[in-house]
């Protein structure tokens, strides 16, 4: 039998394509401008093997020129290039793309990477406009071509004249209408705007014209146009920078610009990871607490680029939750996108990515509790619930990374301390890491329950977050010793009970069934203690919850 090869009615797939891969009407700039930028790429692989191409970075460029009287905006490349057949396979066929059989034919790998893979970018510019044109001179040839479209009704093609090299869109932009502004489009500011936002890290040189107005010279009180081209891309990101040539105000000014956060960076990482996943990354922790950080509308999450061009604002599947606060952004050349370039396949790659960053992000803050203890602490008021979240959460399957950054006040200089400094500081006897909740530290160093063990020298945690008892409970112990309540009713303490205990007991039984009489309901048993000093009596709790615990639990809404 025959096998037949499918058929696509092209004009409905292109008009589909084009209305439903992309959200955003505006990244037909970046699609635009990357094709621009894998066309000089070629110019340049192509030297590496031509000895009589040189290829001199200075000469190129990408222009991007908005006409606002004639409604159009045209970009200009000085890339390779297309001749008639090329024009004819590479902008008439959809998802054929040119760039990706050029990157399988070079295998050369010196960090340039194209950029194009699936052969849809070009076709985003119909979103914005209702005519497109196309004049390409290809390397190598005099013949220039002109591709002209209106999207839907297919393609001319014919030769035409052009002085350089390269190639030239011209997009004939919509009229404005209610609901789409595509006047943007032809606005300086909105589209250097757009080139910041998208293709700011693209290799080579991104230029536009302004106009403004000066005073003019020897005339007092006259102004003149004039019109200045401007370099609009920074070109080569700072993540890309060697660290070295860095300095602290480098990284706060990208910070700052790139709005991170209104407040400074207490810490950044500048990461150049080159080994199973190829990537770079700069990450901050912020100094204070965003105003929303601890509610629903926070959305965590760092910038993901690829090969230098924005894919998403905020990737949220690069960050784990107990440690959200990290702000920053995360570029590499290995992640397989899906076609619109907005959202990633959920991929390998990613995870090893996350995993990685996850990894430097502990290491961070350890260094930051070892060498700099005060901005740690400083870091751990702003964000510190954050990371006890994280090890109540998920059945404390996290206690690994994060219980050696948890920091509790002592009952010792009501100061900060990790979990390994108190360890560290037990006497031989002490069996258990002891810790007390409440309201504050100097309520919680008027419990009664906490005279015992101060007496016999032993350090106590201070817990005054809601969260520190919930989230030691997931830790149950730390190495190897258990936490304990000073409300417990057994606090491991050999004196606590003796055999005179016992009599004292016996001797007041009529007394103390009377009183737990009275209390009925509220206390199950009244008995003699040795735990106390100053105080006649303390609550005890016998269960699993302590009384701070069940208060809380009871606030909770159901
Ligand atoms: P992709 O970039 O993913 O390959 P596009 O639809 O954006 O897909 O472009 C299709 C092809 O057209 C490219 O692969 C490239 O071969 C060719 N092309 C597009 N724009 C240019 C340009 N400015 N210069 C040279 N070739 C281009
Ligand atoms: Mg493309």
């Amino acid at each position: 039998m025959d096998k037949k090869q499918f058929r696509a009615e092209s004009k409905r797939l292109l008009e589909m394509m084009i209305n439903s891969i992309y959200t955003q009407k505006e990244i037909f700039l970046r699609e635009l401008i990357s094709n621009s930028s894998d066309a000089i790429d070629k110019i340049y692989y192509r030297a590496l093997t031509d000895d009589s191409l040189t290829f001199d970075q200075e000469g190129y460029f990408i222009k991007v020129t908005p006409n606002k009287e004639a409604r159009t905006l045209t970009i200009t490349d000085t890339g390779i290039g297309m001749n008639q057949e090329e024009l004819e396979s590479h902008l008439g066929v959809i998802a054929k793309s040119g760039s990706l059989a050029f990157k399988q034919e070079n295998e050369a790998k010196d960090g340039r990477d194209i950029i194009g893979q699936f052969g849809v970018g070009f076709y985003s510019s119909f979103m914005v406009a209702d005519k497109v044109v196309v004049i390409s001179r290809p390397l190598g040839s005099d013949t220039a071509w002109k591709w002209e479209s209106e999207g839907t009704e297919g393609y001319t093609i014919e030769p035409t004249e052009k002085a350089e090299v390269g190639t030239e869109v011209v997009l004939h932009i919509k009229p404005d209408t209610e609901e789409d502004s595509y006047d943007d489009y032809l606005n300086e500011y909105r589209l250097k705007a757009l080139i910041k936002k998208y293709s700011d890290f693209i290799r080579y040189p991104i230029k536009m014209d302004f106009t403004s107005s000066r005073p003019k010279e020897g005339a007092e009180g006259e102004f003149e146009e004039f019109t200045e081209e401007q370099h609009v891309n920074s070109m080569v990101p700072i993540w890309r920078k060697n660290k070295s040539e860095l300095k602290p105000e480098d990284y706060e000014n990208f910070y700052q610009e790139k709005r991170y956060g209104f407040d400074k960076p207490i810490k950044h990482a500048h990461i150049s990871a080159d080994g199973a996943v190829v990537y770079q990354a700069i990450l901050f922790i912020p100094e204070t607490t965003p105003f929303d950080f601890y509610t629903k509308e926070y959305e965590k999450g760092l910038e993901l680029y690829s090969s230098g061009v924005l894919i998403m604002n905020k990737c949220a599947d690069l960050l784990p939750d107990y440690f959200s606060f990290v702000k920053g952004m995360v570029d590499s050349e290995s992640l397989s996108l899906n076609i619109s370039r907005e959202m990633l396949q959920h991929d390998r790659q990613l995870k090893l990515i996350a995993k990685n960053i996850e990894s430097k992000i502990k290491g961070a803050l350890q260094s930051m509790l070892k060498d700099d203890r005060d901005n740690y602490e400083k870091f751990y008021k702003a964000f510190g619930r954050q990371l006890k979240f994280g090890v109540y959460s998920d059945y404390g399957s996290h206690k690994e990374t994060l219980q050696d950054l948890l920091l509790f006040t002592s009952s010792k200089d009501k100061s900060l301390v990790t979990l390994a400094e108190y360890v560290s500081r037990m006497p031989e006897d002490q069996k258990y890491i002891y810790y007390a909740s409440g309201s504050s530290a100097e309520r919680i160093e008027k419990l009664p329950q906490t005279e015992m063990v101060l007496d016999k020298g032993y350090e106590i945690l201070f817990f005054t977050d809601d969260i520190d008892e919930f989230a030691i409970r997931m830790l149950m112990n730390y190495k190897e010793k258990e936490f304990r309540s000073v409300a417990s009713g057994d606090l491991g303490i050999e004196e606590e009970k003796k055999p005179e205990d016992e009599a004292a007991d016996e001797e007041n039984k009529a007394l103390f069934e009377d009183m737990t009489g009275l209390l009925s309901g509220k206390v199950s048993a009244v008995r003699a203690s040795r735990r106390l000093r100053k105080h006649p009596v303390c609550f005890a709790t016998v269960g699993e919850l302590t009384i701070e615990m069940e208060k809380v639990l009871a606030a909770m809404p159901d």
